[in-house]
């Protein structure tokens, strides 16, 4: 028996713009007081009229073309009709037959995720339960959200992780969200169905997935449900069915909440308030200039450098951070690059640091000295520049940090070494390791500012007369 995963991912993405979709409330709602971010619009008043928000039209065929997506000139917006407590018009605005952005991918490890279409719409209201009464909070109704459907490409719960993370940059990256999926900024509906010998299961559409680990446990839980009810039910030939069905985090099993509509019984018509809306071939190709070196492209950048995966990675993962990055690395020298990498991976990645705040020149300072320096006081002095604005090198001539790399000083220090230690220069002909007492010995007389490596040079040049 040969079973093969159809799993495809809904995902939502609330924009951070600043006021909602189709009015001038404040869309920020995390934490605001209920129903104070609202009027008749967002209330769903009768008479009230939707204007649209240019910027959230804006971002979404930004984040259509960052995902290869072909965009359509001419949209309008639709209707969806349903009754819900949470969502005051009965119906939501949305996009059916014209999304901004169709036919995209997105390459996760060495699959190519198609994305069948980026559409706007609103967000709903929320429902409160609290001691077993329901209470409304319409502050996140009419909040601007994305809509990003993929095609059913993906193929195990692991990918669907990564698709997820990667989404997630990309949107981080354009600065249209934070997509951060505790908050609900960012959400996901996994659609899952299986092959079996070339039979299919019904399909489910899973809800309420409220973690990235709760996405992979729900999809490989689904996984095993609908391997077992098939073994059960036989499915003679293919099904048609489609059900939706709730996450429980706590019990970590789905549960059927209702046999799914089709797109028919929301009776979709086109928003008669809002006129279609139009972009120009000219006004997406500005938007296109607006797009930033994206994630896969700073990684090959970085890559090209001679930097390892997991350094090119963790550059590359967060904007800010491969901004920072390029700020200092602006010449094409490998060695240079992978300096400022240590630096930025290591010591500074356990502190908050700013663009604005970093100096490029101490890190050049730092580098053309680091023969002077040992890996820990580099590593010290990057901290303490950052951290006071002073040059690092001032910093190491304070901090009497500097080795001394002058031979005749060394070797003056480890004559008087090998004098003073007969014992330990005994042990040293017998057995060549023990130098490092001697070596300690003369580190300790210079008060740590000998150069280890000559020191040691110089201790076996004099030790073999
Ligand atoms: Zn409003």
């Amino acid at each position: 028996m040969t079973t093969t995963p159809i799993i495809g991912l809904e995902v939502h993405i609330e924009l951070k713009t600043k006021s909602k979709m189709f009015c001038g409330c404040d869309a920020q709602h995390f934490h605001a007081e209920p129903n104070t971010h609202t009027c008749p619009v967002c209330l769903g008043l009768p008479g009230a009229l939707p204007v649209p928000n240019k910027t959230a039209c804006e971002w979404c065929i930004k984040l259509g073309l960052a995902l290869g997506c072909t965009i359509n000139e001419e949209t309008f917006f639709e209707r969806k009709n349903y009754f819900y407590p949470d969502l005051a018009k009965s119906y939501q605005i949305t996009q059916l037959q014209k999304p901004f952005s169709i036919n995209g991918h997105l390459k996760v490890d060495e699959f190519d995720i198609r994305i069948n279409r980026a559409h706007q719409e609103e967000d709903t209201g929320k429902s409160v339960h609290v001691n077993g009464e329901t209470l409304l909070d319409f502050n996140r109704s009419g909040v601007p959200l994305v809509e990003i459907v993929s095609e059913p490409d993906i193929p195990s719960p692991e990918i669907a992780k990564k698709y997820l993370l990667k989404i997630q940059q990309i949107v981080r990256y354009l600065g249209i969200s934070d997509a951060d999926i505790e908050k609900g900024s960012m959400r996901c509906e996994p659609t899952i169905n299986l092959n079996i010998d070339g039979k299919f299961t019904p399909m489910a559409e899973i809800k309420n997935v409220a973690s990235l680990t709760g996405v992979m446990t729900a999809i490989q839980y689904e996984i095993d449900r609908q391997t077992q009810q098939f073994e059960i039910d036989h499915i003679e030939k293919n099904s048609t069915n489609k059900t939706t069905r709730g996450w429980d985090a706590d019990k970590q099993q789905t549960f059927l909440q209702r046999e799914k509509e089709g797109s028919a019984d929301y009776r979709y018509f086109p928003e008669p308030d809002i006129p279609p809306i139009i972009f120009t071939k000219e006004q997406i190709e500005e938007i296109r200039q607006t797009l930033p070196e994206m994630p896969d492209v700073k990684f090959a950048k970085y890559k090209a450098l001679n930097l390892s995966d997991y350094d090119a990675n963790l550059l590359s993962e967060d904007a800010g951070f491969s901004a920072i990055f390029d700020r200092i690395v602006n010449n094409n020298d490998p060695t240079y690059a992978k300096f400022v990498a240590n630096l930025l991976i290591g010591p500074l990645k356990t502190i908050e640091i700013t663009l604005e705040k970093i100096n490029p020149t101490h890190f050049k300072t730092l580098y053309d000295n680091k023969d002077k320096l040992s890996s820990s006081a580099i590593k010290q002095l990057i901290l303490d520049a950052y951290n006071s604005g002073d040059d690092p090198l001032e910093l190491a001539q304070k901090n009497n940090l500097l080795q001394v790399s002058d031979t005749g000083a060394i070797e003056t220090l480890a004559k008087e070494v090998i004098a003073a230690n007969p014992k330990a220069v005994a042990d040293y002909q017998k057995n060549p390791l023990s130098i490092g007492f001697l070596i300690g010995q003369l580190m300790k007389a210079s008060k740590g500012s000998a150069n280890p490596q000559l020191s040691k040079e110089i201790l076996e040049k004099l030790l073999s007369l």
